[in-house]
């Protein structure tokens, strides 16, 4: 297998083609960017950080039924994936109140949700990526109906395994955004899971550990993301990364002094505890609905 030309670059990834025409390589920069690009910055790191933590988790969710693009973790910043046609739906799932929820709905950032809440955004830098219903998902005609229904479900059924893994890592799962795509006939999960696209939270001291501290200015940042990293890509012998991947968690660990005991005001938050669990994967029971995968 081998790289080839250049096909999009984008702010935090650059994918290439491959000598096989349905695969393709991600790569993983450490450029941030917040605010649709208004804000830019780099966190050193982070493509490490992100492309090993995806890895990591596209595996565990390919274990839970769930069909993702990933197929090898190459090096510290590059995967194999399947090459997908991007759905321009952006998906999110929200457990607790942060960010725009806090915003739009005059709830306290920290509020536990009962139930996941999912919500739909319009893929578009040039719009700002605004939210939509699925009227307008069938109006812009993104995504069949039938694609829908599975992406929501998918979007639960990620929440359920990605919600109960990261707390036992000592992390609050507060929100996060997916990306589908279609391939060989079929959806899958694309893109990435990292601390860019969740809201992750220690269970403990509220301490934010993801890129909202790049957002909010609240320093710390690439202390942040390593902490992510070790908690989660640390153990990643543990609970399994693609085998034949062979080489993982090649990141030094950067000083820890200061991470754990950081200037109180940046950000830490009271312990917020996790709401109902029951119900965690939120499938309707017998909703008898047809399944895209085969
Ligand atoms: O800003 P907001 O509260 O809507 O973000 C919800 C979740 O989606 C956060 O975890 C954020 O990191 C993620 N997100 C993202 N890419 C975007 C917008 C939001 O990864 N373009």
């Amino acid at each position: 297998m081998q790289k080839r030309e250049k096909i999009y670059e984008g702010k935090a990834k650059i994918v290439y083609a491959t000598d096989k025409p349905g695969l393709i390589i991600q790569y993983f920069k450490d450029d941030a960017t917040a605010f649709n690009a208004l804000k830019r910055g780099t966190i050193v790191g982070k493509g490490v950080v992100n492309n090993r933590m995806s890895g990591v988790l596209f595996t565990l969710l390919g274990k839970k039924r769930v069909p993702t693009h990933f197929l090898e973790t190459l090096s510290d910043r590059e995967m194999l994936c399947r090459r997908l046609d991007i759905i321009k739906i952006e998906t999110i799932a929200r457990n607790v109140v942060a960010g725009s929820l806090a915003k739009r709905t005059g709830l306290e950032e920290g509020t536990p949700i009962r139930e996941p809440v999912l919500e739909l955004y319009y893929k578009s830098d040039a719009l700002g990526d605004p939210m939509i219903n699925d009227e307008h998902v069938r109006m812009l005609k993104l995504a069949t109906p039938e694609e829908l229904r599975w992406i929501r479900r998918m979007a639960l059924r990620i929440n359920g395994v990605l919600r109960p893994y990261f707390r036992r890592k000592g992390l609050l799962l507060v929100d996060f955004k997916l990306e589908f795509g279609r391939h060989a006939g079929r959806l899958w999960l694309g893109d990435e899971i990292s601390p860019d696209t969740c809201r992750l939270w220690d269970v403990k001291t509220g301490e934010r550990l993801d890129k909202d501290r790049f957002r909010r200015d609240l320093g710390g940042v690439e202390e942040a993301y390593q902490e992510v990293f070790r908690r989660v890509v640390g153990r990643a012998g543990a609970e399994g990364e693609a085998s034949g991947s062979g080489k993982r968690a090649s990141v030094s660990e950067p000083g820890r002094a200061g991470a754990e005991g950081e200037a109180s005001g940046s950000g830490k938050r009271a312990s917020v505890s996790e709401p109902g669990r029951a119900g965690a994967e939120g499938e309707a029971s017998g909703s008898g609905r047809r399944d895209l995968t085969p």
